[in-house]
């Protein structure tokens, strides 16, 4: 006999299965549902994450996110894409600077 699921359910955006739409957690992957979603696929958390040491990898959060609607994660993705490339560019422009300060000082000493 096969195992009946809930009459009245719902799927879980973590693992896709079906549980008990009251349910706050999920009863197979456990990951959090409504209200109980982890605060880092909500906005405030995406944004944390992806300027405090993430970067580009915050985009798997993102796309897996329940909280965001569609058109939030395309602008996000965009986002984050622009900051990363801000943030390359940035590091090489310091490195630059660095080499250049480097190779002058020591052409400056006749080396
Ligand atoms: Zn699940």
């Amino acid at each position: 006999m096969e195992l009946q699921e809930p009459a009245a359910s719902a799927p879980c955006w973590g693992c896709g299965r079906n549980i008990g739409p009251q349910d706050a957690y999920c009863r197979y992957c456990g990951k959090g549902q409504g209200d109980n979603v982890p605060w880092y696929y909500g906005h405030v958390g995406i944004i944390a994450m992806t300027v405090l040491g993430l970067g580009p990898f915050s985009l798997g959060y993102v796309w897996k996110s329940p909280r965001l609607s569609r058109a939030a994660k395309w602008v996000y993705t965009v986002l984050i894409l622009g900051f990363t490339w801000f943030m390359i560019a940035a590091l090489f422009r310091l490195w630059a600077a660095i080499n250049a300060a480097l190779t002058g000082g020591l052409a400056g000493y006749g080396l």
